[in-house]
């Protein structure tokens, strides 16, 4: 398929490279080619310079949020969810209108420091204002719960562990778990939370995710659901 992968730090990379190595034909979006090309500095978070990652795979090609958005049928949001919105204004809404969009974003709040706070939670979610913004675009919130590199490799975790999904489509949803399971997510480890609005679950888990990386010395965990 054509797929869009919104944002070039370590999720957008991961999710297209994997994406394009599983046959599909991925364009990353960005704010301006030219300035993410131009980059020699790491990134926030340590990761090299976008155009240090792109000779590694060949096939992704950069664009432009708007012609990214154009060309692809289905939309992936990995960008800073803070600013998501704004991203998402300049792919516009005529490239996202009645597509799947797999929301992967968490809205952190960074300004204070670590450990971050929500810039939403509680009564709406970053997944929830996408919806309503966007009413014909079909959001799935799913991938947001653990590190970049789990999400497209869950066999680095030993064991059975979880992925989730929420929106208000299920047709986008079925889509989104065919990806995953690609990705390599086992049928079982997938979970259907049900509405869009299950997705300030999956946000507000982003607190503890911080908790547990401060804990643990590593954000290299995912959770596992285990039932009676
Ligand atoms: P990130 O640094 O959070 O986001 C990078 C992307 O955000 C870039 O494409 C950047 O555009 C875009 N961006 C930044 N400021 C912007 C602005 N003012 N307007 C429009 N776009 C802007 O990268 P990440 O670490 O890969 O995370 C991506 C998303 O996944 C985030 O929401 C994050 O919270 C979530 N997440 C990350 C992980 C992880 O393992 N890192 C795990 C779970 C969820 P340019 O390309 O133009 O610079």
């Amino acid at each position: 398929m054509k797929i869009a992968v919104l944002g070039t730090g370590m999720v957008g990379r991961a999710i297209a490279g994997k994406l394009s190595t599983l046959g599909h034909n991925v364009v990353i979006g960005t704010r301006d080619v030219e300035q993410t090309l131009a980059r020699t500095e790491p990134d926030w978070l340590d990761n090299a310079p976008f155009a240090q990652w792109q000779p590694t795979h060949p096939a992704v090609q950069l664009a432009a949020f708007a012609n990214a958005g154009a060309y692809g049928e289905i939309i992936v949001n990995a960008t800073q969810g803070a600013l998501s919105l704004t991203a998402l204004e300049a792919t516009g809404a005529a490239n996202l209108s009645g597509k799947v969009l797999l929301d992967v974003a968490m809205p952190l709040d960074l300004s204070q420091g670590m450990p971050p706070t929500l810039t939403v939670a509680n009564t709406d979610s970053l997944a929830e204002r996408i919806q309503r913004t966007y009413p014909s675009t079909r959001v799935v919130k799913s991938l947001n719960t653990m590190l970049a590199d789990i999400m497209v490799d869950p066999a680095r975790i030993p064991g059975s562990h979880n992925v989730f999904v929420a929106g208000e489509d299920a047709a986008a949803k079925e889509t989104v778990t065919i990806l995953l399971r690609e990705f390599g997510w086992p049928e079982e480890a997938i979970l259907d939370l049900g509405g869009i609005r299950a997705a300030r679950g999956v946000e507000m888990y982003g607190a503890m995710t911080f908790a547990l990386s401060a804990a643990l010395g590593t954000f290299d965990f995912n959770i596992a659901v285990v039932r009676a």
